[in-house]
């Protein structure tokens, strides 16, 4: 394969300047993309395209930037099925998912910030005292570094770019090294719609290369980052090196409470679907539920036969409902999780192990039901982002709010009840940035993402994250156009 252009920077694509890269798909093991990763260099030269555009851009007025970002969803629907087929092979993902999922949520959000973009505010002016008004000003922060992860890899691009540029700011985003190609073309039509060069750049490059010389850089304001809790804690640590905002998305365990009085079908369709999109590799996915102990067989049974259901099969398949894991050293890391857990005395209901008839250098693995661990145990406790449910019965309503909040996470959650007093104890106690009743993992471009504890901090989509990605200034004007001022007395008496 002839090497590939693999930067976007100033609003071309060029070839980077550091060590080469080779982009597989997931389901062959095939190399896709090969071409010369991000430098140190190559982050120079993006953050100071970045830089350039900030004042142009920043300096539009808000219904300026957002027709732009109207042609841009214009454009993207254009190119949907592109965008689809794309994020599919490169990362691993069922088309249906792409095509359902991953490309219409992407536009949404697009098109949501792009009438945000009109909706900066702050507090009407006032005088707080006699003597002054007060005004805020909301207003971009300059460069924003971005970093994503590679599980939904147009969609955190949209999550990291679009807020950022929708507020005035200009960005470089490093997408992860494995799934870059529909950051890269997402930039690109961003382009085409009359985003101005150098507003949005993407960098093809390794973390510790790439991601840590972006998070360094003076010039970068801020740095939002979304992947696991251990790099996130790097670069919040490195980040603190300049003095940077950030803004963290991190790893998850979503509890899923069913109580006995819960819809039985409801819940067991749910935790199959909540544990198994995106092959469990999901920030939000349902890993543990918890079942009031009258409902426990039935549910798992239920879990088990819907799990034995689920078609495993060539991502561009539209028959095939799960893919495989992102990578074979990735499915090494998911099968240790749940080797570990059988040897402590774990009871494998279903799955756990590597499906029989599936392409060759595919990271397939089966749809996982879990039983028979304890509470503090490993597979419970972290994060396995594989097709792996585990199932824990409680007696007490007490009790599973205990267990849900039991972990270092606090991303996402959901409660199954009839019982509204219930799902309000659930969303009042669990600690987690959203919680579901009755469902699990939709999402919506006007309401927030984000997480609690080891989860992060800062939030996605919605109107709050412009929160993260401006600064807020007072403007204190004197309207008494007085010399001696009263308070000056304070400091000093001379006439
Ligand atoms: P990861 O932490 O390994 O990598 C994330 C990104 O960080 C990649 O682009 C990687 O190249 C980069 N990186 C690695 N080392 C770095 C360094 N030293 N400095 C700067 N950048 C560096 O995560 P992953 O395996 O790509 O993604 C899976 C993780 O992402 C899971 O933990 C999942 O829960 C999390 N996730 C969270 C959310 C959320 O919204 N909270 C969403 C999606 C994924």
């Amino acid at each position: 394969m002839s090497p590939q252009e693999l930067q976007f920077i100033g609003g071309v694509r060029r070839a980077g300047s550091g060590a080469p890269l080779d982009i597989t798909a997931p389901s062959t093991g095939e190399v896709i993309a090969s071409g010369a990763g991000a430098s140190v260099a190559d982050v120079e030269a993006a953050v100071a395209a970045a830089r350039a555009a900030f004042p142009p851009w920043a300096g539009m007025t808000p219904g300026e930037r957002s027709d732009i970002m109207h042609r841009w969803v214009r454009l993207l629907r254009d190119h949907a099925g592109e965008l689809a087929a794309v994020e599919s092979r490169n990362a691993g993902k069922p088309i249906r998912l792409a095509q359902e999922f991953d490309v219409p949520g992407t536009i949404d959000n697009v098109a949501f910030f792009a009438g945000a973009a009109r909706n900066l505010e702050g507090k009407a002016s006032a005088e707080y005292s006699a003597d002054h008004t007060s005004t805020i000003r909301r207003e971009p922060l300059g460069v924003i570094g971005s970093i994503s992860p590679w599980n939904y890899p147009l969609q955190m691009a949209g999550w990291k770019i679009l807020p950022a540029v929708a507020a005035g700011n200009t960005i470089v985003l490093k997408p992860s090294e494995l799934t870059p190609l529909t950051s890269l073309l997402f930039a690109e039509i961003a382009t085409e719609a009359g985003v101005p060069a150098g507003v949005i750049n993407v960098l093809t490059g390794v973390g510790p290369v790439a991601g840590q010389a972006l998070v360094e850089h003076p010039r970068v304001a801020m740095v939002s980052f979304t992947g696991s809790t251990a790099v996130g804690r790097q670069v919040a640590a490195t980040a603190a090196g300049s003095v940077k905002r950030v803004h963290l998305e991190l790893g998850g365990k979503a509890p899923f409470v069913v109580f006995d009085d819960a819809d039985l079908e409801a819940a067991a369709r749910g935790a199959v679907a909540g544990a198994l999109i995106n092959a469990g590799q999901d920030c939000t996915a349902a890993t543990r539920a918890y079942v009031q102990r009258p409902l426990f067989d039935e549910f798992v049974s239920r879990v088990a036969d819907l799990m034995d259901h689920v078609t495993l099969g060539p991502v561009d398949d539209p028959e095939t409902d799960m893919g495989p894991l992102i990578s074979l050293p990735h499915r090494a890391k998911v099968i240790g999780m749940v080797d570990r857990a059988r040897e402590y005395g774990a009871k494998v209901v279903r799955g756990g192990r590597i499906p029989e008839h599936t392409d060759a250098g595919g990271a397939y693995y089966e749809p996982t039901l879990i039983t028979g661990v304890a509470q503090d145990s490993e597979i419970v406790q972290n994060e396995v982002f594989g097709p792996v449910l585990v199932a824990l019965p409680f007696d007490t309503d007490d009790e599973a709010i205990e267990f849900a909040n039991d972990t270092a996470y606090g991303l996402a959650a959901s409660a199954w009840s009839r019982n509204v007093f219930r799902t309000q104890r659930a969303s009042r106690e669990i600690q987690a940035g959203c919680v579901w009743i009755n469902d699990h993992i939709p999402i919506l471009s006007e309401m927030p993402h984000g997480g609690y504890k080891a989860s992060g901090f800062g939030k996605d989509m919605s109107t709050y994250s412009f929160d993260d990605y401006t600064n807020i200034k007072h403007v204190m004007s004197d309207i008494t156009a007085v010399a001696h001022k009263p308070w000056h007395d304070t400091v000093f008496r001379a006439e």
